[in-house]
């Protein structure tokens, strides 16, 4: 039996054991996903091998951490420098990024997109605004505080805190900060938000499976919005190919992944 776990701390909420399972189940492959908790990321590589795991998804908060102890890094992770995928192969960990991918995926449909503000400069924010500019896009930060924009500022992002922000068009304002997580906050102040959204199409929060203050004024201001649940599926679809190599049809996968998710959500 193949067996794979999902790291984080907290992990409890983490609905990838039940996607992932389900998924497995339906195709009739040996194998299982369970919950890791983690103390600290530098653990990944001795709890990997002493597990015997084939494969493993990263959490908040040890994405930076995983990308460090994998042995070799494929693809956009080593331009983010986060990893949240690990498979082993030769007694090697190999590490991927499928947020960056699985983000891009869930806004395909969004048309006529050029100018993208980025809110928020953590993890999600990295890896979403390197691959959008990989694909071409112009992407711009916002961030409460200075601190962050560092990692922004070295790849020569236009980067902006709170304090030196003047208003511009943008086409898509993205949602990365953790506001409106747990509380009933904006990311940024409310008559920002505003005239940002009237110059804008589409509005994404990362947050799933909550209408989050964000995405609600968004509406209000008639612009297309989207919430974190297509990234999180296609994230998962990704990794799902890279622990199994390929070998099943990627439309089967997203099927019951979707299905896993209208079961569970
Ligand atoms: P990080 O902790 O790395 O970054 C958090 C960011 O949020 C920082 O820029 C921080 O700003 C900002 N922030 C926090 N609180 C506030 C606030 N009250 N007002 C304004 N800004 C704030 O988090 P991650 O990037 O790892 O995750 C961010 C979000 O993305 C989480 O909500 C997570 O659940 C979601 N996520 C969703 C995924 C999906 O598949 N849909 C995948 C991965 C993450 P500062 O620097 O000033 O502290």
């Amino acid at each position: 039996m193949k067996l794979f776990t999902i790291f984080g701390n907290p992990v409890s909420h983490s609905i990838s054991p039940l996607i992932h399972n389900h998924t497995i189940k339906s195709l009739g492959i040996d194998a299982c996903y369970t919950r890791t908790l983690l103390k600290d990321g530098y653990l990944i590589k001795n709890k990997f091998h002493t597990m015997k795991l084939n494969g493993a998804n990263i959490t908040v908060p040890f994405k930076e951490d995983a990308f460090m102890i994998c042995d070799d890094i494929r693809g956009i992770a080593k331009d983010i420098g986060a990893v949240n995928t690990i498979i082993k192969k030769n007694d090697k960990l190999v590490g991927f990024n499928t947020d960056a991918p699985g983000f891009y995926e869930s806004i395909k449909d969004f048309k006529n997109i050029k100018d993208i503000l980025i809110l928020g400069a953590g993890g999600t924010a990295r890896a979403i605004s390197v691959f959008l500019r990989q694909k071409g896009f112009n992407v711009d930060i916002l961030n409460r505080s200075k601190h962050r924009l560092a990692f922004f500022e070295k790849q020569n992002f236009n980067v902006f805190s709170w304090d030196d922000f003047k208003i511009c068009k943008y086409d898509l304002v993205v949602n990365t900060t953790s506001a409106g997580l747990s509380s009933d906050i904006l990311p940024i102040k409310a008559d920002t938000l505003q005239k940002l959204f009237k110059k804008a199409k589409y509005a994404v929060d990362v947050i799933y499976n909550k209408k989050t203050p964000f995405l609600k004024d968004a509406k209000e201001a008639e612009l297309t919005t989207k919430d974190g649940s297509d990234m999180l599926l296609y994230q998962a679809v990704l990794a799902f190919e890279i622990f199994f190599d390929n070998k099943y049809n990627k439309k089967d996968i997203k099927q019951y992944m979707q299905e896993a998710f209208k079961l569970f959500s």
